[in-house]
């Protein structure tokens, strides 16, 4: 719409120009006359537009585009709340050039009237639909719909009900119904399920909270990975939304970033939401497998009796981990988290960032979460290090080592509580101690203080009902997955051949 408007300003500006190139072979003199009277024009008529305060304008236009559009309501709901969001920019456009800075042109003309007609159709009595904007609230709302502060008070009056009005946000919508100025009725869509209903009987007005359950339907989607996890995910249908969930249910597990191979893959349950047959939401994951350089993570929502709910391996053991406070027991904390500290050996001013624990040489080092080993080696005057990464977000250093514990190596993976290493004094240190560092998200964190994610697996008393609860979404997986193919074919097979089986195996 703006192009084009432009466009039509533009041609108008050049046929004045090739009108001028003509008028220059009679007389040069009347062209700089003629130049110097009309340019100022133009400029005062862009000056003028420039000049109204953009943020007045859409205001007042989509209050009349909603006005003119709510004519057509009962018709088609849908639409109207469409236009009245996503045509707001196209509006701004239009009136930049259109009703206030052009001189009459039959086409603004013709927009204008409908405009101003469909007001006063609509002033005896309409529904009108408002989506809020940014620094809206009810009051701006009801002085732009020409209501009176009076049934605002009373609305506000009615209780605990209505508080939720004061939390109006960007994108929400209100339907009012008003009748001769006098507002009847407002719906308010608090959110996908609840929507508040304040209706005016005798009078008096009441609220009403009411609650739609969404339908869900269950879908599922696999892929295998050879670019990205995001493309794959594109590919097999799944929304950024959804691939941003399964990013932070395996998160603890798999470092997105450095972790993914060409060839793993995963397979998703997960639901669709829909309201009166339109998809209104998308999510959550109910059940997931995911194949990390071979190695299969199963992930499964489980809801609590108090309506928590988390993912969880098929053990019952929680995606998310939670992390150790300190990796050395019994150890005395000789040096805490400063940022300002004198360095004992340099003897100048360095960031401690991390904690120290003063042990005898060969305390064993616990990791303090699951993660992998993403260097056990020489740093500097760190000494022996090791560094675990736990996911993507959180990371873990251990320095200073005497020795590191059998078998741990750069890329293993290392379970919580796990000894990793021996407190030593390899590097800058002045005796035996473990610095150890934590970092979130690459930034060091007090390893004493920094909030650490709580997490608890299913308890004993509560694995059965958990067990019973995720048997299908497992029997799904397995199916999806072609594992229980593979399960029902060995069955199959006579003892003597399912002992070889086993031998082999
Ligand atoms: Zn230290």
């Amino acid at each position: 719409m703006k192009d084009y408007k432009t466009g039509a300003v533009t041609s108008q500006v050049r046929s004045q120009r090739s009108w001028l190139i003509f008028l220059s072979g009679i007389s040069l003199i009347l062209i700089s006359a003629w130049l110097i009277l009309s340019t100022p024009e133009n400029n005062a008529a862009d000056g003028l537009a420039s000049d109204i305060p953009k943020a007045d304008i859409p205001t007042t236009l989509q209050e009349s585009a909603i006005e003119y559009t709510a004519d057509s309501v009962k018709l088609d709901i849908s639409n109207v709340i469409e236009e009245s969001t996503v045509n707001d920019s196209e509006l701004n456009d239009v009136i930049e050039i259109t009703p206030h800075v052009i001189a009459p042109d039959s086409e603004n003309l013709i927009v204008d009237e409908s405009l101003s007609e469909s007001i006063e159709q609509q002033t005896n009595k309409s529904l009108q639909t408002v989506t809020v904007k940014t620094g809206d609230s009810l009051a701006l709302i009801f002085s732009r719909l020409g209501l009176s502060p009076r049934s605002l008070y009373n609305i506000m009056s009615i209780g605990k009900e209505v508080s939720r009005l004061k939390k109006l946000r960007p994108g929400q919508i209100l339907n009012f119904h008003i009748n001769e100025n006098e507002l009847n009725k407002l719906e308010y869509e608090v959110n996908l399920t609840n929507s508040l209903l304040i209706t005016k009987q005798d009078g008096k007005f009441q609220a009403e909270l009411i609650h739609e359950e969404l339908e869900p339907l269950v879908k599922h989607a696999k892929a295998v990975i050879n670019d990205s996890l995001f493309l794959s995910g594109k590919r097999a249908g799944l929304s950024d939304k959804l691939i941003m969930q399964l990013v932070s249910i395996y998160g603890w597990d798999i470092d997105f970033a450095l972790d993914i191979r060409e060839g793993d893959s995963f397979t998703l349950i997960y639901e669709e939401q829909y309201k009166d047959g339109v998809k209104v939401a998308d999510g959550p994951i109910i059940a997931a497998e995911f194949i990390n350089r071979g190695t299969p993570l199963r992930a499964l929502r489980y809801t609590h009796e108090d309506g928590r709910h988390d993912y969880y391996a098929e053990n019952g053991d929680a995606m998310r981990k939670a992390f150790l406070r300190t990796p050395v027991e019994l150890a005395r904390i000789s040096s805490r988290f400063n940022l300002k500290r004198k360095h004992p050996i340099l003897n100048r001013i360095r960031a401690h960032k991390g904690v120290d624990y003063a042990a005898s040489t060969g305390t064993p080092i616990k990791a303090t979460g699951d993660g992998t080993v993403a260097l056990a080696g020489k740093k500097g005057g760190y000494g022996r290090t090791i560094v675990l990464k736990h996911g993507g977000k959180y990371s873990t250093l251990y320095a200073h080592l005497h020795k590191y514990a059998r078998g741990v190596r750069t890329g293993k993976r290392v379970k919580q509580g796990q000894v990793i290493g021996y407190v030593g004094k390899s590097g800058l240190a002045t005796g035996p101690h473990l610095h150890y560092e934590f970092r979130v998200n690459g930034v060091h964190r007090n390893p004493l203080t920094v909030k650490l994610p709580k997490v608890e697996s299913i308890n004993k008393k509560a694995l059965p009902e958990f067990l019973q609860t995720i048997n299908p979404m497992i029997a799904e997986l397995d199916r999806l997955t072609g594992k229980r193919a593979l399960a029902s074919q060995q069955t199959e097979e006579s003892p003597k051949q399912l002992s070889a089986l086993m031998e082999d195996g």
